[in-house]
């Protein structure tokens, strides 16, 4: 008889990511989107934590990177989740990813690093109509919801 120790059947994880907003010449707001040329995906930055790290250092740290962009946080936008089969294990990961609403402060979209292929300020429509998955879309809505609250309270 063989023993074997039981396996779980799934992992959790969490990422933490940003939408980028600024408004431009024509009062449109646009957001920072990121595109990997071989898995044809456009997606918002984002990446897990470093040991010890909080969920917005996370977030500031992985969209600077990803980004080229200086950034600081505006707001909390909301989760989504997903699961997907991991290939090294076929193990299923049941994933959390938290967004935050940020603002650019300074840097370069030429500046982001080799994670993505294509770092790009677009207008809110063309990022819904680019983003891979509708969850992320819904992201951009809310935090772009947000975003014009706040100018609104600025008023
Ligand atoms: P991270 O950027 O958090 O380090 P990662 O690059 O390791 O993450 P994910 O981007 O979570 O991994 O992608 C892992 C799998 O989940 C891929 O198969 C991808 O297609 C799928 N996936 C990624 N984002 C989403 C999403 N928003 N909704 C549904 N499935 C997704």
């Amino acid at each position: 008889m063989s023993l074997r120790y039981p396996t779980p059947d799934a992992v959790n994880a969490a990422s933490f990511g940003g939408v980028v907003t600024r408004v431009n010449a024509r009062s449109a707001v646009e957001v920072v989107i990121c595109g990997r040329r071989a898995a044809s995906l456009w997606a918002l930055p984002k990446g897990t934590p470093d040991p010890g790290e909080g969920p917005s250092e996370t977030a500031l740290r992985e969209v600077r990177e990803e980004t080229g962009l200086e950034v600081r946080v505006a707001g909390e936008v909301g989760d989504i989740n997903y699961s997907y089969i991991r290939p090294e294990d076929g193990l299923r990961v049941d994933k959390t990813v938290r967004f935050f609403l940020m603002r650019a402060t300074g840097g370069d979209t030429a500046a982001h690093d080799h994670e993505y292929d294509f770092v790009e300020w677009v207008e809110v429509t063309e990022a819904l109509r680019r983003l891979t998955y509708p969850n992320e879309a819904r992201i951009v809505e809310a935090a772009v919801a947000m975003a014009a609250q706040q100018t609104d309270e600025r008023r």
